[in-house]
């Protein structure tokens, strides 16, 4: 499928259940947080990337270190932590995030927000129990 046939099926209202392949979501998330990034430049703010992609041996270096799951949608290139800024000053809480994890939220059905469990700047795409 290509990402134009993904992009129409997206696209299409409808309240059929679509299952999307893993290699589907990745291309998804990477065009979800396109319009993430831009989102965030029009209403002002600044980014810098935290962590996308996170190998394996990481995430199980994290969990053993309480800092994360060893199952990680990071592991999986579905999850993406970006570092908020304005007026150049670092936002570091959850609630700075607020605004833009609903907007996140609403953009697809799959949208998961980190804010919903103490994880302000990471923004994921569900994929089976994993967020
Ligand atoms: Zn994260």
């Amino acid at each position: 499928m290509t990402l134009r046939e993904l992009s129409s099926r997206e696209n299409r209202h409808t309240s059929e259940h679509r299952v999307l392949t893993l290699r589907q979501k990745q291309s998804l998330f990477v065009r979800l947080i396109a319009r993430l990034i831009i989102e965030v430049d029009r209403r002002g703010y600044e980014l810098t990337f935290g962590e996308c992609w996170r190998p394996p041996e990481t995430a199980a270096l994290y969990a053993r270190q309480g800092r994360g799951n060893k199952r990680s949608l990071h592991s999986l290139r579905l999850a993406f932590d970006l570092n908020l800024f304005k007026n150049g000053v670092y936002l570091r809480t959850t609630a700075a995030h607020q605004p833009l994890g609903e907007w996140w939220e609403q953009q697809h059905e799959l949208c998961r927000w980190g804010g919903r469990f103490a994880d302000g700047n990471h923004y994921s795409l569900k994929h089976g129990n994993m967020k």
